[in-house]
């Protein structure tokens, strides 16, 4: 059996969050905005990455951030905290059955209901 990827695996069940999403108001509030993006992008050490999770950890739209990254599959950079090989992790498990929302529950802590406005952190 062929792995779906996580994008079409979460078609049938997500679509308002997909819109609002890809929508991207969401990107306007991140704080990355305000600081270098070489911290996100660039091919850097550890400890880099680490200063970048850190200021993610505080980020208001982390959530969508990080749903954006798994469903859309960004393959560099850290989104919503994860470097890329920590998303893949996240993305196998979305591949095997689990819910978005639940990933996103298990990781960020955060309940598992559906958020009414899937753009808010
Ligand atoms: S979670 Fe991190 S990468 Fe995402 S918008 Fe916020 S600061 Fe930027």
């Amino acid at each position: 059996m062929s792995a779906q990827t996580p994008h079409r695996t979460l078609q049938a069940g997500h679509g308002p969050m997909l819109r609002a999403l890809a929508r991207g108001g969401w990107k306007e509030r991140g704080t990355c905005r305000q600081t270098d993006p070489e911290l996100w992008f660039a091919d850097t050490s550890q400890r880099t990455k680490a200063r970048a999770a850190s200021i993610c950890a505080s980020c208001p739209v982390r959530r969508p951030c990080l749903a954006w990254a798994l469903v859309f599959d960004e393959e560099y950079g850290v989104w919503g905290g994860l470097d890329a090989t920590e998303r893949h992790t996240l993305k196998r498990r979305l591949t095997t059955g689990e819910t978005l929302l639940a990933v996103l529950a298990d990781v960020l802590g955060w309940p598992i209901a559906a958020p009414s406005n899937p753009e808010a952190a």
